[in-house]
């Protein structure tokens, strides 16, 4: 696996400094991104974790005696690490309890020939609540004087009981749906016409509107999927990089739109329809905005800042 110069400046990237420097946490959530690239990043960060090589700079070298083991399952090949385990869902949609035992015993040894031991939990939202419970248990024993990592993979860190995201560290491997370019560009005209009719009309119905131009509600069906709220995020901050003229003043109360938006998918999981929760953060935001910036628009086309 190569490695590139920008790479401290990914999610991947800060992972592998925490785990050369020995600061990872014992559990690490890792979301977003394919399941690919989740298991890409779990087989790098373990790598850098039980390299042989000498110099923690060096993690992961990719080809030591011990980095050469380390692999996803379902690969051509299929290597041994008696320091590595790989729990994969054996169930049809669950992780049973029984096989995360089974995968946990090595946990209570001390690790066979690395300087610790990691396990890799592969669908980390199929854990049964019993396996779930089974885990923490580990988590939150005192270590045995050799580091033992977790590596917990979800589409999304909501997917985990929330016991096991407060003793973890979550870390975002990116918007699993890169927006098409061109859609992106669609959206963010939409929202500007919606935007700006808002702005001369200031109705419920304009609202209305514009929270369905920002989000289908098909886009939502999933309460765990993120995406759609990343996109509605960063089209909001596409139109507030550059609003036009009559929306310049709706600047600071899109920003924080779009925070809020990156911040509600929680909700969601507390059963409160996607396109509530959409019409609610727009009103909160705007009418914010409606009392700093009042009567733009149809007077000042020309230069505003
Ligand atoms: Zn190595």
């Amino acid at each position: 696996m190569s490695r590139r110069a920008d790479e401290v400046d990914s999610p991947v990237g800060r992972l592998l400094d925490l785990a050369r420097r020995g600061r990872l946490y014992p559990a690490t959530i890792l979301h977003g991104g394919s399941a690919d690239q989740r298991q890409r990043a779990a087989v790098e960060v373990a790598r850098a974790l039980l390299c042989e090589r000498e110099a923690a700079a060096d993690r992961p070298c990719g080809h030591c005696r011990s980095c050469a083991r380390i692999a996803a399952p379902g690969g051509e090949t299929n290597p041994f690490h008696p320091d590595f385990a790989w729990l994969a869902r054996d169930l049809k949609t669950a992780t049973s309890a029984e096989a995360t035992r089974d995968f946990l015993r090595a946990a209570h040894s001390a690790p066979y020939e690395a300087r610790g031991q990691v396990f890799v939990i592969g669908e980390a939202d199929s854990l049964s609540p019993e396996a779930g419970d089974a885990l923490l248990k580990l988590i939150e024993e005192p270590g045995l004087g050799s580091p033992r990592h977790y590596f917990l993979l979800a589409p999304s860190r909501l997917d985990l009981p929330e016991t096991l995201r407060s003793r973890s560290l979550a870390v975002f491997l990116g918007s699993p749906v890169e927006i098409d370019p061109e859609k992106r560009r669609q959206l963010t005209e939409s929202v500007i016409e919606g935007l700006t009719a808002w702005q001369q009309e200031r109705s419920g119905l304009r609202l209305l509107d514009l929270a369905r131009r920002l989000g289908q509600p098909e886009d939502f069906d999933d309460p765990r999927a993120e995406a759609p709220w990343i996109a509605a995020a960063r089209v909001l901050r596409d139109v507030a990089i550059e609003p036009p003229p009559p929306l310049t003043a709706l600047r600071p109360a899109l920003l924080a739109l779009a925070d809020a938006l990156l911040a509600a998918p929680p909700w969601r999981l507390r059963g409160i329809a996607a396109g509530r929760i959409l019409e609610g953060l727009l009103a909160r935001h705007l009418a914010t905005a409606a009392t700093a910036g009042t009567h733009k628009g149809d007077t000042q086309k020309g230069h505003t800042n």
